[in-house]
């Protein structure tokens, strides 16, 4: 996810540059396949970074624990600025923007930490095997969706009454 911008920084404001991508990038230790397009705009600044890219994923349904296979979808929308002008060489910005992303010396934009913080804040929070999954049973734990049981659940709340509800049934 490297790119070098050296010829597009010497371009006018607005000159821009696409690209397919199709690559492996390591986040959080795992290699994951990424895929999707890159825009690299001029800027008065230096380059802006848009993207669009989508990473396959493998989570755990949260009711009921199957493996899910999903994507993530990534937005990038970052400006980079150079750490030297392209032009006379100088040093510029680093001192007055300490959070800035930078493109490094040798005019190379590196999406890599763009792309991880992104797909760290992308994570869904429950996904789901399905829309109306039916979870696990909380009393006998079997998953209703391919094992129903006939354990019947009692709304917590109208618990307190059962014994009353069974005096009135018996008498
Ligand atoms: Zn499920
Ligand atoms: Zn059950």
């Amino acid at each position: 996810m490297q790119f070098n911008v050296a010829q597009l920084l010497r371009e006018p404001i607005g000159a821009s540059r696409d690209y397919d991508i199709d690559d492996d990038i390591a986040l959080e230790e795992e290699r994951h396949r990424l895929t999707g397009r890159v825009e690299l705009v001029r800027t008065d600044r230096g380059i802006l970074v848009q993207a669009e890219l989508t990473t396959p994923a493998q989570y755990e349904c949260s009711r009921c624990l199957a493996p899910v296979t999903g994507e993530v979808r990534l937005r990038l929308d970052e400006e980079y600025l150079p750490t030297s002008a392209p032009l006379t060489g100088l040093p510029v910005n680093e001192a007055d923007e300490p959070e800035a992303l930078l493109i490094d010396e040798g005019h190379t934009l590196d999406l890599a930490e763009a792309v991880r913080q992104a797909w760290l804040l992308a994570e869904p929070m429950k996904p789901l095997c399905h829309a109306d999954c039916a979870g696990l049973c909380a009393v006998c734990g079997n998953n209703r969706n391919t094992d129903p049981c006939t354990c019947e659940t009692i709304d917590p709340r109208w618990a307190a009454l059962e014994p009353l509800r069974n005096a009135l049934r018996d008498s």
